[in-house]
């Protein structure tokens, strides 16, 4: 199926991680159902691209048969909250970000926008066009409880995570080392059109065109390297585990300038001013 068709249907692509986490891809964009299909609550990380709640909602049903206790947000980037507001609404459930994340998420700020002089391919090249507005979600958001818990999911913490953006948060659990990483590192280079396409595997920093802190993001990396995780999910591309991803983590972690920092772009510039 190509690009167009899946978007026009909203199909999603699933990958069973571990027996109680379903990532969805919603055509370039992951989101993660935790929680046991066999009872107990769960949590939706992440809402896609959309114009696809409807595949959303019946995977959902189809694995719970009951909506989640929350939906938590990594970022509020347009292609991780783009579903928020019509599931908030459909299952009359909370939402939770980070705080400084929450002016993007209450109508109060934008984010920059997307800077196409980073390099990398054609998705970074139309980076401009990518919406880069706040949204307003209302009374339903709420700031993550301070203590590092998450509603719902008792085995799991959330990390700060700054830098991709202010209030950029990855959930880990430390029993299993199950990271969600959102896009404080993915797996494929999500700035070359050709590589999203064929979901090519490959440890990257987050996506440069919309990185405008890039000291925060190195050290966000280095906080993630030290959880020595033993499986990555990652907003953008399939999940990664065992060797492949202590290696490439830990050599990401080292050699964040020279691996993950585009050689030039407008916040690269601003970085390099301070
Ligand atoms: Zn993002
Ligand atoms: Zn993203």
């Amino acid at each position: 199926m190509n690009e167009h068709n899946m978007l026009k249907t909203g199909a999603v692509k699933t990958e069973d991680v571990t027996s109680d986490i379903l990532s969805l891809r919603t055509a370039i964009v992951n989101v993660q159902m935790v929680g046991s299909p066999s009872g107990g609550d769960w949590v939706l990380v992440d809402t896609g691209l959309g114009m696809f709640a409807d595949s959303i909602v019946k995977t959902a049903h189809d694995r719970f048969g009951r909506p989640p206790k929350c939906i938590v947000l990594t970022h509020g980037h347009f292609d991780h909250v783009g579903n928020a507001k019509e599931l908030m609404e459909r299952w009359n459930v909370p939402i939770y970000a980070h705080s400084l994340e929450l002016p993007y998420l209450n109508g109060k700020a934008d984010y920059p926008v997307g800077d196409p002089s980073v390099g990398g391919g054609l998705m970074a090249r139309v980076a401009p066009m990518y919406p880069h507005k706040g949204i307003d979600l209302g009374d339903r958001i709420h700031v993550l409880p301070e203590d590092g818990t998450i509603p719902g999911l008792p085995e799991w913490r959330w990390i700060p995570t700054p830098g991709h953006s202010p209030g950029h948060v990855s959930l880990y659990r430390k029993q299993d080392g199950v990271l969600i990483a959102g896009d404080a590192i993915i797996t494929v280079k999500q700035e070359s059109a050709l590589a999203v396409i064929a979901q090519e595997k490959e440890l990257h920093g987050p996506p440069a065109y919309f990185t405008p802190d890039w000291d925060a993001a190195r050290e966000s990396v280095r906080r993630l390297a030290t959880l020595r995780p033993r499986i990555a999910i990652t907003g953008h591309g399939v999940s990664m585990s065992g060797d492949e991803l202590s290696d490439s983590l830990q050599r990401l972690a080292r050699d964040f300038d020279r691996l993950a920092i585009p050689d030039q772009g407008r916040y690269v510039e601003k970085e390099r001013d301070h």
